[in-house]
């Protein structure tokens, strides 16, 4: 599971920095989270094959979060995409977009499908064998949700060199590592445990931007891999977390404790801080294990 971050500021862009966007790969999937201004030229410059981008995540309507999208959709079309392109986003993503396409008579050629979310509660939005994407719904000054991604367990492993020991045929390999039990060539029942071994752990990533502090997710993003939790503001500041809807260091710090994730990426950061090392500092306090996004950083999990 690798997380690049192409953009982590909160608001404008500006020369060395660019708003929220960041690409998850997972299972051969990779999902652009947020598209913020600039997008494009972040995918660029980090080298991701846009084409192989076919689910677009947007959190929420502030411009700092989707004012990329228009952009790429229709770079989209000028590459002759034919490949449909879903995006799920709140009630009201798909009248801005098709607004924008429909007065520049610039139709898509390819299938553009959106997934407008209303719903308060979380909501399953994407599901196959590998994996799984699910609404967090967050609390911010417009409706806003953040999304869990959920490896789901692999097949068992197969300890071949026990199998043929025990004398099973080799068209029950299969079984074994769907985790049944086996009769071998002898006319032994074999347990499953005897000749597997448990599959590779699952990963998980819970994104969350933006929010004001709020316990109420915790138990949707309990133990996962990585959270990237916004923290627009130090505590320093706490007074304008609150009527804005953000959160601190400190309380993205706590959320993570209490949920016992293993490892916490901080982010969206405002702009009106220098050194975002404080950020590392001020959370360090409450959790240990702590990453601070930047544009261009790399997470492999
Ligand atoms: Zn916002």
């Amino acid at each position: 599971m690798k997380i690049t971050i192409l953009g982590c500021y909160a608001a404008t862009p500006r020369s060395f920095t660019n708003p929220t966007s960041q690409v998850l790969e997972m299972k051969n999937h990779l999902f652009l989270i947020d598209c913020g201004e600039g997008t494009q030229v972040q995918l660029r410059r980090n080298r991701i094959k846009i084409s192989k981008i076919r689910h677009i995540f947007i959190s929420h309507l502030h411009g700092d979060h989707f004012y990329g999208l228009v952009g790429l959709i229709s770079t989209f079309r000028l590459l002759n995409r034919e490949q449909e392109l879903h995006v799920y986003g709140p009630k009201g993503i798909k009248e801005i977009i098709s607004l924008q396409l429909k007065l520049a008579n610039s139709w898509t050629n390819y299938p553009l499908i959106f997934h407008e979310l209303q719903s308060k509660e979380q909501e399953l939005l994407y599901e196959d064998d590998k994996l799984s994407v699910k609404t967090i719904p967050l609390k911010h000054r417009v409706y806003t949700n953040g999304f869990l991604f959920e490896e789901k367990p692999g097949e068992r492993k197969l300890l071949v060199h026990e199998a043929q020991r025990l004398n099973i045929d080799k068209t029950l390999f299969k079984s074994l590592k769907k985790g049944k039990d086996v009769v071998s060539e002898d006319g032994e029942l074999i347990p499953n445990s005897m000749v597997t071994s448990d599959p590779e752990p699952v990963k998980s990533y819970a994104f969350c931007s933006d929010t004001v502090y709020d316990p109420e997710i915790v138990p949707m993003i309990k133990r996962v891999t990585a959270l990237y939790h916004e923290s627009t503001f130090l505590e320093e500041q706490h007074e304008l977390a609150f009527p804005t809807k953000h959160s601190t260091a400190k309380q993205a710090a706590s959320i993570a404790r209490d949920a016992g994730v293993q490892h916490l990426i901080l982010g969206h950061y405002s702009t009106r801080y220098s050194d975002i090392e404080l950020f590392r500092t001020e959370a360090s306090e409450i959790f240990q294990n702590i990453s601070l996004a930047d544009d261009g950083k790399e997470f492999t999990f």
